[in-house]
């Protein structure tokens, strides 16, 4: 993850754009909820239960790293 390549850098954006569309479209993450009081309907891929747990595309133990104040989970395998 030392460096991403320009076409890496734009299939990040395009990434990134697409799940924040998909976040809004479906109400926002079913653990936060509206003024409402409404849960949203969009489910994490990985959150903090993930860590530990196989990655759901190609099994390798997902990992937890801290960072800025909050954690990440990712796949060492797949998203590095
Ligand atoms: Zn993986």
């Amino acid at each position: 993850m030392a460096e991403l390549s320009p076409q890496d850098r734009q299939r990040l954006h395009a990434a990134i754009v697409a799940t924040v569309r998909q976040i809004i479209a479906s109400g926002g993450r079913n653990d936060e909820q509206d003024l409402y009081g409404n849960p949203g309907g969009y489910t994490r891929l990985m959150d903090s239960k993930s860590a530990g747990q196989p990655c759901p595309t190609c099994g390798a133990i997902v990992e937890k790293m801290q960072y800025l104040g909050g954690a990440c989970y990712f796949c060492p395998t797949c998203q590095v």
